[in-house]
């Protein structure tokens, strides 16, 4: 057997007992049904009629997440509209003098992203002849722009199904899933793979914005609205505080099982 066979033998069974844990990790929870709960929930109480979810446009969309980075939607709201109208396209932006685009800025506070998206529209017009790139490689080569970033990008404007790894779909994930939580779930492999098995692939921005709202109104970091949550039958963590672990209608897998399970999969999991 040559190194080349052996190397790919050896990688396929890795990726093949990876497959098997996420398989294993997720047993007794019915992806499909918890997907379409949320975005039900989605449909009926939890869309935000944000202006950037309004659009496809690569532009916009990119825009928009180098605002909301650490910052309030609501904050964002009445910068990126009025950005937005300034500023049509990169182009615009690469030509801008800097002290009119600290200008715009100036008043909502978010002094340093002037300078952030100045470069990378000077980057954009040079590598990318003005277009936003939608390999997810090229626009993570661009200054300020995150693996997060580069997802929504991809998914809100191309539709592709990233997953979008933040603390607030970390938490979510975690709990219902009954995985524990670290300062590195956000970068963490597990995380991204249990949320990509239980979004909709074709309902891609949908999902990922029910996911952003339904932390934001539901599955809060303090309080958690659980009397309010339409998955809290699924829910591990609910489960767990609640004593719940019998007649369950959508996790049909005993909880004592359920953790049993994890603990055997999560060491091997977190190193991958
Ligand atoms: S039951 Fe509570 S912890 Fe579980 S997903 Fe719902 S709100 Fe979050």
């Amino acid at each position: 057997m040559s190194r080349i066979t052996s190397l790919n033998g050896n990688l396929n069974g890795k990726l093949m007992k990876e497959a098997v844990n996420i398989n294993q990790l997720l047993d007794g929870f019915q992806l499909e049904i918890i997907s379409q709960t949320i975005l039900e929930w989605w449909n009926s109480s939890g869309r935000r009629n944000f202006p950037w979810r309004e659009t496809h446009d690569p532009f916009k969309v990119m825009i928009a997440e180098i605002l909301l980075h650490r910052t309030r939607a609501e904050q964002v709201v009445p910068l990126y509209q009025v950005f937005i109208k300034k500023y049509s396209d990169v182009h615009a932006i690469a030509r801008s003098s800097p002290d009119e685009l600290e200008e715009s800025f100036r008043s909502a506070g978010l002094h340093w992203r002037w300078k952030l998206l100045h470069a990378m529209s000077i980057d954009i017009e040079t590598r990318f002849n003005g277009q936003i790139p939608h390999d997810f490689e090229d626009l993570t080569s661009l200054l300020g722009v995150s693996h997060y970033i580069a997802s929504a990008v991809r998914c809100f404007a191309f539709g592709y199904p990233d997953v979008l790894l933040d603390t607030n779909t970390v938490r979510v994930s975690g709990r219902i899933f009954g995985l524990p939580i670290t300062d590195s779930s956000r970068r963490s492999i597990l995380f991204r793979k249990v949320i990509q098995r239980l979004m909709d692939a074709e309902q891609c921005s949908d999902f990922n914005f029910a996911l952003i709202d339904f932390a934001a109104k539901v599955c809060r970091l303090k309080k958690p609205h659980h009397d309010e949550c339409p998955i809290c039958e699924s829910c591990v963590f609910y489960q767990k505080i609640a004593g719940v672990n019998k007649n369950t209608k959508i996790n049909t897998t005993p909880l004592k099982e359920i953790r049993r399970s994890h603990q055997q999969q999560l060491s091997h999991m977190e190193a991958l």
